[in-house]
């Protein structure tokens, strides 16, 4: 591919919470100018077929990917698996007890609504996921839907966080056994937007300590959530940790416009971007 190539590295479609079907996300990225997508769904590959056929149909590269809950030091975390075989029967295992937790959290979830004075919001927000991923965000619309906030911000801010009545805390997979799955499927792990875990420096230093040890390779440097600073700030840490560099808006659909697909900062200087490294397939190579 040719020497400057846009990458955008962590998007979802209506596989898990965002808001358009794979083939619709596909039209949006050639739109604007993506050479090369990665969809990366929460906990499921269920969006990838239909990806790859609006792919070939729009000239975009497809990375087959997937952004992995996993649960370290009682923290959620969230690690993208670039490039993976989406038929691996360990991944598509692991994602199923994924999915198995989000659906008994989603229960308690709209139980403790109810005894808040919201009935029906398991029901409402099983309505909008389609039969596909349940998420904190198909709840979020449900409660904007029926007037209960203005925003999907102020859903979470007043319902869906830590202390707040309708917090559930998942239990998903540990660090190792995520970063299992991805190996095993071929892919390349990838801790994505770290800079929105709030973490010590220390603690920081653990986890990636531990994240190279079980074979995670990457760094999201230039998120869609991730300031200048926060760039900058992970930009040296993935250099520190000898980490390759990656880049993702983590679109989630139109009703965010302040997060554009492939509208993404360059790296800063000294970043090693993740297409170079090992296990990145040759034709969507810069
Ligand atoms: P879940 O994986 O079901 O716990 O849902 C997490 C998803 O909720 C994230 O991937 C975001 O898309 C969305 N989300 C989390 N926090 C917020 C927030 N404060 N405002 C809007 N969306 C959020
Ligand atoms: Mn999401
Ligand atoms: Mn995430
Ligand atoms: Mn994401």
């Amino acid at each position: 591919m040719r020497g400057m190539c846009c990458f955008d590295l962590h998007s979802h479609s209506t596989a898990s919470d965002g808001t358009l079907s794979p083939a619709e996300l596909l039209v949006k990225a050639r739109g604007a100018g993506v050479d090369v997508l990665a969809l990366t769904d929460h906990d499921t590959l269920d969006g990838i077929a239909e990806a790859r056929v609006a792919a070939r149909q729009q000239g975009v590269g497809l990375i087959a990917g997937v952004e992995i809950s996993v649960t370290w030091k009682a923290m959620t975390l969230h690690v993208l698996g670039l490039n993976v075989d989406p038929h691996n029967p360990a991944l598509l295992a692991g994602l199923q007890t994924l999915r198995d937790t989000r659906d008994e959290r989603a229960r308690e979830i709209g139980r403790k609504l109810e005894n808040r004075g919201i009935p029906g919001a398991l029901e409402g927000a099983d309505r909008l996921s389609q039969g596909k991923i349940l998420s904190r965000t198909h709840f979020a619309h449900f409660l904007v839907e029926s007037g209960r906030a203005t925003s999907v911000r102020e859903v979470f801010r007043h319902y869906l966080v830590k202390g707040k009545p309708g917090y559930v805390r998942g239990e998903w997979a540990p660090l190792e056994q995520a970063l299992g799955w991805i190996r095993d499927a071929g892919g390349l792990p990838v801790i994505a937007h770290p800079a929105r875990y709030r973490l010590t420096r220390t603690k920081l230093r653990t986890l990636l300590g531990e994240f190279s040890d079980c074979g995670g390779v990457g760094l999201e440097v230039v998120s869609g959530s991730h300031s200048r600073d926060e760039t900058l700030h992970m930009a040296a840490v993935a250099r520190e940790h000898k980490l390759f560099a990656s880049c993702g808006s983590d679109y989630h659909g139109p009703e965010k416009p302040w997060v554009e697909l492939g509208g993404l900062r360059r790296f800063p200087d000294g970043c090693i971007p993740i297409w170079q490294a090992e296990g990145w397939p040759a034709a969507s190579a810069a």
